[in-house]
């Protein structure tokens, strides 16, 4: 077998360990492995570089497009940025693959039966850090969902579904609140369900839908859901399974792929040699899958089963009575290339052997469905520290004949026309403006009702358009309204 080009960096904190122990069982497991090290993380931040990443480390990924990545430590404040979200991005890693399993009688959990698979969207949502300081006392954060992006991780949860042998996926959202964004990820993935009439689907709002995995997760199959429900609702489930440290995850893009551990590079049992490998090493399992190495990744997943099913426990899931034997990351790495050949008798064994090399292929995007847009309004974002009736006051005295002031909010709730008088209000308002009668809105009347405010000394922060989509529109009303 020719041998196959991975990037492979050991990261931060327990990193290095957790990595030299994967690589020696991948080795004496036989995987075909020609591994370009990439160095990441601390030590890059330390050298001023604010995303953690050089341009040689690029160039070695663009070249093997598969990644095996240890956990690095980010660090807090100082402008630097999160290195895991900028390699995410960077190579449009728009599906992170988290499997949730529950190892028991082995290892603890109050949810034996528990099998779940996290397909999280992992480029878009509020992961943009696209955020503003509107004013002295109002920081916002804008959540971003976009149709191809969320087309493309319905898709991918309904695939995966299909490819290995899952029967329900469902959808989590918040979409009661936010309609637009939230309500575009839940609309989309009741059409692309549609295509996947052999697959059950549901949907749940994410609040109970957390409760609920974190309660009776053994009534989840696969669930798909935005970047952040997912960063959390997955650290939730890999918790409920017995240890964060047993999960593996993939991030999965078009051209590239990356694969690690779901935990952290745990400082606080850095260099002590405790730390458990399986999180990383399940990750390296599904990097085998990837690039056609199933028959390896199964020999190397069995041993791990065989190993954790013959009580040899890291510290943090080592329990007395149940457990064998309380092992080190390197002796618990021994113990599983002391198994390799062997299948579990309790736990499933697993087979890789009809998954296709290079994962699972999407078909293109659905062709567009072009709508009319017409603008039909704006909104203005204006700092100000007096009453909602002032600032109503001298606003209307600069509109013109084509533009009213429709309704005046602050922090999403109308406070003007009709406000009640109990809403707290902080320093920074949005001044809703549409079309007179609902007639459409040129570009230069914004701006010529703009530069009338801007005579009166409004202090402007922002500013949206407003249209409608086939009359539908485009913007939410504001709470109250
Ligand atoms: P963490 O996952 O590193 O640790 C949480 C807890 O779980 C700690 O008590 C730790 O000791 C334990 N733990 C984690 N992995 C373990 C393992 N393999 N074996 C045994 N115990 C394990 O989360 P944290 O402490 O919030 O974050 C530490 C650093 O990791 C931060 O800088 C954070 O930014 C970074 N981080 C990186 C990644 C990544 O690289 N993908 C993911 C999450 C956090």
């Amino acid at each position: 077998m020719t041998k196959t080009p991975i990037t492979v960096a050991r990261g931060d904190g327990i990193g290095p360990e957790i990595m030299d122990a994967t690589l020696n069982i991948l080795a004496a497991a036989g995987a075909q492995l020609d591994i370009e090290e990439i160095e990441i993380g601390k030590a890059v931040y330390e050298r001023g570089v604010k995303n953690g990443i050089e341009d040689s480390a690029w160039d070695s990924l663009r070249r093997t497009k598969v990644f095996l990545k240890a956990p690095i430590t980010t660090p807090q404040g100082g402008g630097f940025k999160s290195l895991n979200v900028t390699i995410r991005k960077s190579l449009s890693l728009y599906a992170n693959v988290r499997p949730c399993v529950a190892y028991a009688p082995f290892v603890e959990t109050s949810h034996p039966s528990m099998d779940i698979v996290i397909v999280r969207e992992n480029e878009e949502d509020l992961y943009g850090g696209i955020e503003y300081r509107q004013s002295q006392d109002v920081m916002a954060s804008l959540k971003i969902i976009s149709r191809p992006g969320t087309e493309r991780i319905c898709r991918y949860a309904f695939e995966y579904a299909r490819a290995n042998g899952r029967k329900k996926v469902t959808c989590m959202t918040k979409d009661n609140i936010m309609k637009l964004s939230d309500g575009l990820f839940h609309r989309v993935f009741d059409e692309i369900g549609a295509e996947y009439p052999d697959i059950d689907k549901d949907h749940m709002i994410i609040d109970i839908g957390t409760a609920k995995v974190a309660a009776h997760p053994e009534i989840f199959d696969v669930i798909v859901t935005t970047n952040l429900y997912g960063d959390i609702i997955s650290d939730v489930a890999a918790e409920v399974t017995g240890s964060v440290g047993l999960g593996g995850s993939s991030n999965i893009g078009l051209d590239f792929a990356m694969f690690e551990a779901v935990h952290g590079s745990a400082p606080d049992i850095a260099g002590k040699g405790i730390a458990n490998p399986s999180g990383l090493l399940l990750g390296a399992v599904m990097m085998l899958v990837h690039i056609g190495q199933g028959k390896v990744a199964a020999a190397v997943h069995n041993a791990w089963l065989k190993t954790i099913e013959d009580g040899i426990h890291t510290g943090e899931i080592y329990r007395e009575g149940q457990s064998k034997k309380r092992a080190g990351t390197d002796e618990f790495s021994k113990a599983v290339i002391e198994r390799l050949g062997q299948t579990p008798k309790i736990l499933k064994t697993v087979d890789y052997s009809k998954a296709p090399a290079g994962g699972i292929k999407l078909p293109p995007l659905k062709p567009r469905i072009e709508e009319k847009k017409e603008r039909v309004g704006v909104d203005i974002g204006i700092n100000w520290d007096g009453s909602a009736e002032d600032l109503a006051n001298k606003v209307l005295a600069c509109v013109n004949d084509n533009l009213d002031l429709q309704m005046i909010s602050n922090r999403g709730t109308k406070v003007w026309p009709n406000g009640q008088p109990g809403t707290f209000c902080a320093d920074n308002w949005r001044l809703r403006f549409l079309g007179r009668d609902g007639s459409t809105v040129k570009t230069s009347q914004v701006i010529a009702l703009m530069e009338r405010m801007n005579k009166a000394d409004l202090n402007f922060t922002k500013s949206s358009m407003l249209s409608t989509y086939d009359g539908k529109p485009g913007f939410t009303v504001a709470q109250g309204e």
